[in-house]
């Protein structure tokens, strides 16, 4: 399996190549390691993680974090089209920051405009969890990373047991 690639590596900071259709081979093979990496660990990965420069994520919510509900999504050129103003609180974490928490204000709801394998363009109204977890990925092939986004750092030990991490 391909490694997480960590913080400071520079691919983390800069905006990924956009996709072009139809899928080349390389491509293809890079959305596989990023299933891989994203099922063994992960509610979302962007393609950098794996030191990809590409504009391609994964939303990875397994039944038990969304109830009955499994959710794999795949994203290739998205873009957030709608933001609401309504705001969320939440504690996000990335595989790229081990062991690193912050409490992060974002949208709660967002519709985020993107490609599918096919090339087929599609919508995606984000809520809730699936909201959070596509945002802090998007967010990644901008180069934007969570720990600039002003949030308050927190110490696993104020977690408990109810504690819903994105990460
Ligand atoms: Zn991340």
């Amino acid at each position: 399996m391909k490694n997480i690639v960590l913080y400071p590596n520079p691919i983390l900071d800069k905006v990924s190549n956009e996709v072009v259709f139809p899928l080349d081979e390389e491509t293809k093979s890079d959305i596989k390691d990023m299933w891989d990496v994203v099922k063994a660990d992960g509610v979302g990965l962007a393609a950098p993680q794996i030191g990809v420069s590409k504009q391609i994520c994964i939303i990875h919510l397994s039944e038990v974090e969304r109830g009955k509900q499994a959710q794999d999504i795949l994203l290739i050129n998205p873009k957030i089209v709608f933001e609401s103003r309504v705001e969320s609180l939440m504690i996000e974490g990335c595989l790229s920051f081990p062991e690193q928490f912050y409490e992060i204000w974002r949208p709660a709801n967002v519709n985020i405009e993107y490609y599918d394998e096919q090339g087929k363009k599609k919508l995606l109204k984000a809520r809730d969890l699936i909201a959070r977890v596509a945002q802090h990925e998007v967010d990644h092939l901008q180069g934007k990373l969570f720990i600039k986004k002003g949030g308050r750092k927190m110490d696993p030990s104020e977690f408990t047991e109810s504690t819903v991490i994105a990460e």
